[in-house]
């Protein structure tokens, strides 16, 4: 975590592991929903799911969601802070997916 500053969805609701939703849309494919019920967006990203011997997880985050946190915390933090959210959500899925 950057200090201080975190990310948050344009309804404001305070985005991290612990509060998003990740919903299976498919085979391969997850949804990353904000937590709000009364989020106008509610999408924030999508996860697709390669499967080797190794999992990948390859995660892109809404437009919106992202120059939404880039005016609130700046660039620099804003990419730090998704990155640290990827990870997260990788090791969520992994766990989920492969009981490790
Ligand atoms: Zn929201």
């Amino acid at each position: 975590m950057v200090m201080g500053k975190n990310l948050s969805c344009i309804c404001g609701a305070p985005i991290d592991i612990s509060s998003l939703i990740i919903e299976k849309i498919g085979e391969e494919n997850y949804k990353i929903i904000c937590p709000s019920s009364r989020c106008p967006l509610r999408e924030l990203g999508f996860v697709k799911v390669i499967h080797h011997s190794n999992p990948k997880f390859e995660v892109k985050f809404s437009r919106m969601f992202k120059d939404w946190n880039v005016l609130l915390v700046g660039r620099e933090s804003c990419d730090k802070l998704l990155r640290e959210l990827l990870k997260q959500i990788s090791l969520r899925l992994k766990k989920f997916l492969f009981n490790v």
